[in-house]
C-alpha cells in the first residue's frame, strides 16, 4: 500500500509502498478514504511532540470502510464506514482509565504518533477506539469531525454555559464549534491573526457576531473563551476580555510559553484550563450532536501524494476550516 511517511524531524515525508497492516485481535483494517490535518501532525513534523513512533505515518482523523476484520471483532462489519480518532487505545486498570478520563491514561497511545495513522492507503484500528461515522457526511466532510470536531466539543463542553463565547483561533476546530454554539443559542466572538479579513468574514458568515484580530478587545465582556491557537501570549489576552467567574479553556496539545500575567487577569474566580485528548464518550456524544447541528465542515482537498503540501497549507493559515487528505483507491 501506498502511504506518505514521516522519517525526521526537518525532513519532507516520503511517498513509500508498505506492507499492508496486519489486524490484530481486536482491530479492524481498513481501507481509508480521507483523513484529516491538524495542528498536531505539525507539532509532531516540527519535533514539537518529542516522541513520535519513527518512521511514522501521519493522520488521525482517518474515514476508512473496513476491509479486514481481526480476530474477535464485532462492533463493525466489512464495508461499514468507520472513523478513527486520536485516541488509539488506553490500559483500562489505571485510576483514570477506571474513572471515565481514559484521555489522561499515561499509558495511552494515540492514532498517527504511537501508531501508523491514515496518511495511507490501508490502516489498522483497534475496535474499541473507532467510531461510526453518522450518514450524510461525505468521507472528505466527515474526516474533520474527528479531532477538530471532538476535541472541540470536548473544549466547548468545558466552557460551561456561557452565553458569550470568544473563539480565539479561528481554524478547523473553532469553525464547528461555531456553528454547535450558534445552534444552542450562545453569542461567538471570533478572533483570528490580526488582519485576517478572510477569516474574519469567515466566521461571521458562520454565525459570530463580531470577528476580530486576537490583538483586538471584543465589543463586551466575555464568558468563556476557547484558545485553539498554539500561541501563549494568547491566554493573557483571553483571560483580560473574560469577566469575573469566567473560564479560559486552552484546547491545543501544544502551547508557545505563556508569559507572565499579573493575578488581577485571574482573579474574580476565572479559571483557566487545558483539554487534552478525547474519550470514547465524548466521541459518541459529539457524533450525535453533529448532524443534529447540522454542523457543515468547509474543507480543502489534498490527494495523498500531496500530504506535504497539505501540511504547509494548514500552517500557512491561508485556508478556511480543515484540511483533509483525500485517498482515492486506485484502479
Ligand atoms: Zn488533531
Ligand atoms: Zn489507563
Amino acid at each position: 500500500m501506498r502511504a506518505m511517511v514521516f522519517t525526521a524531524v526537518g525532513q519532507p515525508l516520503v511517498e513509500r509502498d508498505l506492507a499492508r497492516p496486519d489486524p490484530g485481535p481486536g482491530a479492524v483494517r481498513l481501507d481509508v478514504r480521507a483523513c484529516g490535518v491538524c495542528r498536531t501532525d505539525l507539532h509532531i513534523v516540527d519535533g514539537e511532540l518529542q516522541r513520535p513512533k519513527l518512521p511514522l505515518v501521519l493522520g488521525h482523523q482517518i474515514v476508512g470502510t473496513v476491509n479486514a476484520l481481526g480476530a474477535g471483532v464485532t462492533r463493525f462489519a466489512p464495508g461499514q464506514r468507520v472513523g478513527v480518532p486520536w485516541l488509539a487505545w488506553t490500559c483500562g486498570r489505571c485510576r483514570y482509565c477506571q474513572g471515565g478520563r481514559e484521555n489522561l491514561c499515561d499509558e495511552a497511545l494515540f492514532t498517527g504518533y504511537d501508531v501508523d495513522g491514515g496518511f495511507a492507503e490501508e490502516t489498522v484500528a483497534d475496535e474499541r477506539y473507532c467510531f461510526p461515522i453518522p450518514d450524510g457526511y461525505p468521507d472528505v466532510q466527515a474526516a474533520p469531525l474527528l479531532c477538530a470536531g471532538l476535541i472541540g466539543y470536548r473544549a466547548y463542553s468545558f466552557a460551561g454555559a456561557a452565553e458569550r463565547l470568544g473563539l480565539y483561533g479561528f481554524g478547523a476546530a473553532a469553525h464547528i464549534v461555531c456553528q454547535v454554539a450558534r445552534a444552542e443559542g450562545r453569542r461567538v466572538f471570533a478572533f483570528t491573526r490580526p488582519g485576517d479579513t478572510d477569516g474574519q468574514a469567515f466566521a461571521l458568515g458562520l454565525g459570530a457576531e463580531w470577528a476580530g484580530g486576537s490583538d483586538e478587545r471584543p465589543p463586551e465582556e466575555l464568558d468563556a473563551a476557547i484558545v485553539f491557537a498554539p500561541a501563549g501570549e494568547l491566554v493573557p489576552a483571553a483571560l483580560a476580555a473574560c469577566g469575573k467567574g469566567s473560564s479560559v479553556v486552552c484546547a491545543g496539545i501544544h502551547m508557545s510559553e505563556i508569559p507572565a500575567f499579573p493575578y488581577e487577569l485571574l482573579r474574580g474566580e476565572r479559571s483557566l484550563r487545558s483539554v487534552a485528548n478525547l474519550t470514547r464518550a465524548d466521541g459518541e456524544a459529539f457524533m450525535r450532536a453533529a448532524p443534529a447541528v447540522p454542523v457543515h465542515t468547509e474543507v480543502t482537498v489534498f490527494p495523498l501524494a500531496e500530504a506535504g503540501a497539505a501540511l504547509e497549507t494548514l500552517r500557512s493559515g491561508s485556508v478556511r476550516g480543515a484540511v483533509v487528505i483525500s485517498v482515492a483507491t486506485p484502479g
